[in-house]
């Protein structure tokens, strides 16, 4: 059975690489019915820290990633510590002594190391270069190398699927599983992922999987985003179920060459998830938003209300915080009005039209769309304007924005109370 293993560090926050690493061998998994383990590598114990082991959880739980196992390493010391004894009593490693304690260290053979990595076909180590590995740090933790070997051997890892990043490093774990007496895996290197100012990394905080969240990705939005960094469904397609990836998948397939991290892609494909989700699934997740800045309160919800809103912006949204920065109207009492705006459409006095217009609405037999716009369209025809003429500062007087819905929509949704104390601000 396939069994394959993400491995993050929680010396940060799981970062877009990790999440792409974890994408990867969680679809291994599912394309081949087998199993998907967590493996938190926390030997360094100053660096780990429960809050990013906390974050890490939470994040590939968010972005759907279940795993069927999870281990800690901080809880497998004595493993480690018996099989370099057992390298030590076999004469492959040898004892140095340092003032902070005894370390055990690996007498590396030279040889030349050859593997058929699933995704770069073959790569020829020269292992005369490596140094003799420690194994088991003077303080007693054991190296990141020596631990990962033997755990991926304890924990019948069958695939090691991870970032090119520990090309290097893979050499000197294949020493070790031939020192050790175990089988080897099969290894796939996963092209590295540029950043726009080269390389990203994991100390950036603007980086985390986390922080896309807060910026109002949605998690399959994200998701889809990071399988196409390395592999494409083919026909030129972008936009992907992941269970459909799962059937398509084949890591042959996946690139050789380095992906780059584009912001403006992944807008895209935010809006193209956003554009045909489910409103009220939408209306649960901008809830917490709106509440945040005060423009609803718990005890005072208007679904309907609040679905209908969406449905007005979901086509235009980039980002989910997009939403209450562009619909602030809607839920303000007094709006900001963008004064570059106000001075472009308002400048001039237009008394005489708007409270025309308003005469018109307070006059409908029904307050709906229809009627509001045939009252608009009448009223620019007998004044002989332009619509651009009145739409844009009643745009502006309404919304404090130059962009946005439809304006009857929004005069609709507005309602004729809030409408006509916004237009009578600008009547003199
Ligand atoms: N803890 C390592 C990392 O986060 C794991 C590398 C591996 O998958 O072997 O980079």
């Amino acid at each position: 059975m396939v069994r394959v293993r993400f491995a993050p560090s929680p010396t940060g926050n799981l970062h877009i690489g990790g999440g792409r690493t974890a994408l990867f061998n969680w679809l291994y998994a599912q394309a081949k019915g087998g199993k998907f383990v967590l493996r938190i590598e926390d030997t360094d114990q100053v660096r780990s820290k429960q809050e990013f082991v906390d974050e890490i959880l939470f994040s590939l739980k968010w972005l759907g990633f279940n795993w069927d196992e999870v281990e800690f390493q901080s809880k497998r010391f004595e493993l480690y510590r018996e099989q370099a004894q057992k390298l030590l009593s076999s004469g492959k490693a040898y004892e140095e002594k340092t003032d902070k304690g005894t370390a055990i260290i690996y007498k590396v053979t030279p040889q030349t190391i050859k593997i058929n990595d699933l995704i770069r076909g073959e790569i020829v180590f020269d292992s005369s270069t490596i140094k003799d590995q420690v194994l088991i740090k003077s303080d007693g933790t054991p190296t990141y190398n020596f631990a990962c070997v033997v755990d991926d051997a304890a924990m019948q890892i069958t695939h090691v699927i991870r970032g090119d990043d520990h090309i290097s490093n893979t050499p000197k774990q294949i020493m070790l599983y031939q020192a050790m007496g175990f089988a080897l895996p099969e290894f796939a290197h996963l092209p590295l992922i540029m950043g726009t100012e080269g390389r990203l990394s994991k100390r950036t905080g603007a980086t985390a999987i986390s922080d896309y969240r807060k910026m109002g990705y949605l998690a399959p939005a994200l998701v889809n985003y990071l399988l196409l960094l390395s592999w494409s469904p083919g026909e030129n397609r972008e936009v992907i179920d992941i269970q459909e990836a799962v059937k398509l998948f084949d890591i042959k397939d996946v690139n050789k060459t380095a992906a780059a991290f584009d912001l403006k892609k992944l807008d895209w494909m935010n809006n193209q998830y956003l554009k045909k989700e489910d409103p009220e699934k939408l209306a649960d997740l901008l809830i917490p938003l709106l509440k945040e800045k005060n423009y609803i309160q718990e005890n005072n919800i208007d679904r309907n209300y609040l679905l209908s809103l969406i449905k007005l912006f979901r086509e235009r949204l980039t980002r989910l915080n997009d939403f209450p920065d562009w619909a602030d109207f809607f839920f303000l009492e007094e709006i900001v009005i963008d004064p570059k705006a106000q001075e472009k459409f308002l400048s001039k006095d237009l008394s005489k039209e708007f409270r025309l217009f308003l005469q018109r609405l307070e006059a409908l037999k029904e307050f709906n769309l229809e009627n509001i716009e045939e009252a608009f369209r009448k009223l620019v025809q007998e004044l002989n304007l332009e619509t651009k003429a009145l739409i844009h500062p009643i745009r502006v007087a309404l919304t404090g924005k130059t962009v946005g819905p439809g304006l009857f929509e929004v005069i609709y949704y507005l309602g004729l109370a809030r409408t006509k104390k916004r237009l009578e601000k600008f009547i003199k």
